[in-house]
């Protein structure tokens, strides 16, 4: 398959294109596009053949369910069987924007989006592309990441053209992206809602609308032990292709235990790569380092983590270490993807 690419400039939206874009996804067909958290690629959520198709594209496992985007409120009642009072609430302050929400699902919803479940999790973007697209496309886009399972989410569509190209009709390149972590997903499903991914919307600014909250136990912990509670939780993301580990302490000993290592792994004659931060950076040995900012600036290292890792896929590293983080606000999120991108091998010292 031959896969076109359209540039759409978020700030003059060129009307023609996003309508052909849209008739693709309402023909059965698959678009990549920009919304603020990553790229994803979209599908007819109301098509059974078209989250068949997702799953194909992606080589994702047909159990990890898909989200559904939305661009309007009116377009809600439709795909669930109720919106809880807590799901009003939460949409009135956070949509649109980068959180998800999981409800019960409506017959029109298919399973096959659903990843086999009677709940549907759903979004609103914020990012004008991504919501001009989804009314083009019907209203019902299902849209996971736009990279093939198991890989760093795009945050650029050169990215999304390196894990998909030939294998979707369409990419619609809108540039950078703003948040560059996937949505927090929040289950309304039981009586106490309970955050199934942290991200940028952070736990405390759910409670100030909600109250009490909480946050499922395998989040930041290895979850190899226990029945995850959405299927897609139990996969590996996010992950390089170099040997990642996290290193936990004081700067110093920290910065010493992994040049000890690189110097090591320099001896075995691997290609060795370092996530740092902007203050420690320059320390390192490594063949490869890369600073993900500053450490105050926490909203700069979520935007770019994926890019790091994948920046280490394309100059071959071979092992990675990476500095631990505040786990404070979207902190967490950028924790606990870069837990399961090392598979939650975790060095503490110092
Ligand atoms: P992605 O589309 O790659 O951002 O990942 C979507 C994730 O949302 C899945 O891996 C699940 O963990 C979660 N998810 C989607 N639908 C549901 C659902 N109905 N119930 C629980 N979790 C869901
Ligand atoms: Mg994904």
């Amino acid at each position: 398959m031959e896969t076109k690419l359209l540039r759409i400039d978020e700030k003059n939206i060129d009307e023609s294109l996003v309508r052909e874009a849209g008739d693709v996804i309402r023909a059965g067909g698959l678009v990549a596009f920009p919304t603020e958290t990553v790229y994803g690629l979209g599908g007819d959520a109301l098509n059974a053949r078209s989250s068949e198709k997702i799953y194909r594209a992606k080589g994702r496992p047909s159990d990890n369910p898909l989200i559904v985007h939305i661009a309007d409120m009116e377009a809600l009642p439709a795909i669930v069987r109720e919106i809880p009072e807590s799901a009003a609430r939460l949409a009135e302050c956070f949509w649109p924007g980068p959180l998800t929400m999981i409800l019960y699902k409506s017959d029109i919803v298919p399973r096959e989006t659903t990843g086999g479940l009677d709940t549907v999790a759903v979004r609103m973007p914020v990012h004008p592309v991504a919501r001009e697209l989804i009314r083009a496309a019907g209203g019902y886009v299902a849209a996971p990441s736009a990279n093939r399972s198991g890989r760093p989410s795009p945050t650029l569509a050169k990215y999304v053209i390196e894990d998909l190209d030939g294998r979707i009709d369409l990419i619609v390149d809108g540039g950078d992206v703003e948040i560059g972590l996937e949505s927090t997903i929040v289950d309304l499903t039981a009586a106490r809602p309970v955050i199934l991914r942290p991200g940028y919307i952070t736990r405390r600014m759910l409670e100030e609308v909600l109250g009490d909250v909480a946050e499922d136990s395998t989040m930041m912990r290895d979850d190899s032990g226990q029945a995850p509670k959405a299927p897609g939780m139990k996969y590996r993301h996010y992950a390089p292709r170099g040997e990642l580990t996290i290193v936990d302490g004081t700067e110093e000993s920290v910065i010493e235990y992994i040049n000890s290592r690189i110097a090591l792994h320099r001896s075995e004659n691997k290609k060795t790569g370092v996530i740092g931060t902007d203050a420690s950076v320059a320390r390192y040995h490594a063949d490869v380092c890369r600073s993900a900012g500053d450490r105050r600036d926490e909203d700069t290292i979520a935007r770019e983590l994926y890019r790091i890792l994948r920046e280490f896929d394309d100059e071959n590293v071979e092992v990675i270490y990476a500095e631990s983080f505040d786990t404070d606000g979207i902190g967490q999120a950028i924790m606990n993807r870069l837990l399961k991108a090392a598979g939650h091998r975790v060095i503490h010292i110092g």
